[in-house]
């Protein structure tokens, strides 16, 4: 599954750079809409890898990215209908066609709540003496 993949790089990637005790609250992300990820079985694998990772449930925002081209002779830029493979033809009728928008799959930023007393949130007394 694709997208419990992505769901642990997300985890992976934001877990190292969490203050301590800091408890994720939610994510936002932006995804092309040409990377094919489902963002309804994202969001349900993030929460397995959250789950799996015994963190609590943390929001998921998911932003859509639509695909947009822009054609390398004249600079037009607009959004080809999938549907259609004349679409993909600039309207000046020249030039390669390059794919700017609809491949992303990015981590926007992240947001985390800090307990004002780590030790009553049930962090464990040893984690809190380095
Ligand atoms: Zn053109």
């Amino acid at each position: 599954m694709h997208e419990l993949s992505i769901a642990q790089s997300i985890l992976d990637l934001l877990q190292p750079q969490l203050p301590p005790f800091a408890v994720l609250q939610s994510v936002n992300l932006r995804i092309g809409e040409l990377t094919g990820v489902d963002a309804d079985s994202l969001d349900f694998a993030w929460r397995a890898v959250l789950s799996a990772a015994g963190m609590p449930s943390a929001q998921l925002n998911i932003q859509i990215v639509p695909w947009h081209v822009r054609c390398g002779a004249c600079g037009h830029q607009w959004r080809p209908n999938r549907a259609d493979t004349t679409s993909l033809v600039c309207k000046c009728g020249a030039g390669p066609v390059l794919a700017i928008a609809g491949r992303e799959l990015e981590v926007i930023d992240c947001h985390v709540e800090i307990p004002d007393n780590p030790d009553a949130a049930g962090v464990p007394a040893a984690a809190m003496t380095e």
